[in-house]
């Protein structure tokens, strides 16, 4: 089994049209994913900064809208995911999705627009993409801002419903304020900044706290944020979850692909179709028992309830 904690096909069928089906432009269309190894799937809605607020919402919601009628509607062996136990209930030849929202953005300073996401399935929470929003800071932001009183009330609203609130794209300030209020952090798509070190990826002093609050690093096949060359291997994400696994990570360390979310992925892994390379490697350098918690152990053992 093997859980995909970030992908943004939903950006990319909304904003290109592309169909879920079979649509070569989707890194994670549904024929490559039957042809995958993921059984379980997040898809996360992001709404692009250049929509106007007054639109986000909206938006939002006709992302929400793709998921139930491209991924789940026609395709009566995928499942969406809500609890552990739906994960837990799949039969052989069923796949989960699971619906996760990238940056309050679209929501301003209105809970009831995120009760009402939360209530359509959202199961992960970005509190920020890049960039300021009613909540928090994004780590491109210079103030670097923390959580706003509406955000402190965002994540208190988000630890009551038990939902993942990620840090992957928060500010600096803001990841410190989240992860001591948060009951289930997860950073779903972020490296290790030690070894390569761009902003997205996390500190050493947020890997402790991670580990400390019992969270998640999803390690992603972004080429960025796996090394300083113009290209990644599979090689060089070993190196990122090796040092993860050599600084007492074993236990927090998912799999958060972001594909779709970029064209500069790990050279031998563009598609969904080619993950079964990464297990591969995996199995390669490390035993059964670390592969399986990175592949599946620790989000299932973490999943909020
Ligand atoms: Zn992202």
């Amino acid at each position: 089994m093997l859980i995909d904690c970030h992908c943004d096909a939903l950006y990319k069928m909304w904003s290109n049209g592309a169909s879920f089906r079979n649509d070569p432009y989707l890194a994670v269309n549904y024929e490559r994913w039957m042809q995958s190894n993921v059984k379980v799937q997040c898809f996360a809605i992001f709404v692009p900064s250049e929509v106007p607020q007054q639109e986000k919402f909206r938006v939002a919601l006709e992302m929400a809208q793709l998921f139930y009628e491209e991924i789940l509607k026609p395709h009566s062996n995928i499942r969406q995911i809500v609890t552990k136990t739906d994960i837990l209930d799949l039969k052989e030849n069923e796949r989960g999705a699971m619906l996760t929202l990238e940056g309050l953005d679209c929501i301003g300073e209105d809970i009831t627009k995120l009760k009402k996401l939360v209530s359509i399935g959202v199961r992960m929470v970005g509190l920020s993409w890049n960039y300021r929003n009613k909540v928090v800071d994004g780590i491109l932001e210079p103030e670097n801002r923390g959580l706003s009183r509406f955000g402190h009330s965002v994540v208190s609203y988000l630890n009551e419903q038990s939902i993942w609130v990620d840090l992957s794209h928060i500010s600096l300030k803001g990841f410190d304020d989240v992860i001591n209020q948060a009951i289930y952090p997860i950073a779903s798509h972020s490296n290790v900044y030690p070894i390569t070190p761009h902003t997205r990826n996390l500190r050493k002093y947020q890997i402790d706290q991670i580990i400390k609050k019992n969270g998640l690093i999803g390690v992603t096949y972004v080429t960025d944020f796996l090394t300083l060359k113009d290209y990644a291997t599979l090689e060089d994400l070993i190196e990122h979850i090796r040092y993860l696994i050599e600084y007492g990570a074993e236990n927090h360390i998912v799999l958060g692909s972001d594909f779709d979310g970029t064209d500069y992925l790990i050279r031998e892994v563009p598609t969904i179709d080619k993950v079964s390379l990464v297990v591969n490697e995996l199995e390669r350098n490390f035993n059964k028992e670390i592969v399986d918690k990175i592949c599946f152990e620790n989000f299932l053992r973490t999943f909020p309830s």
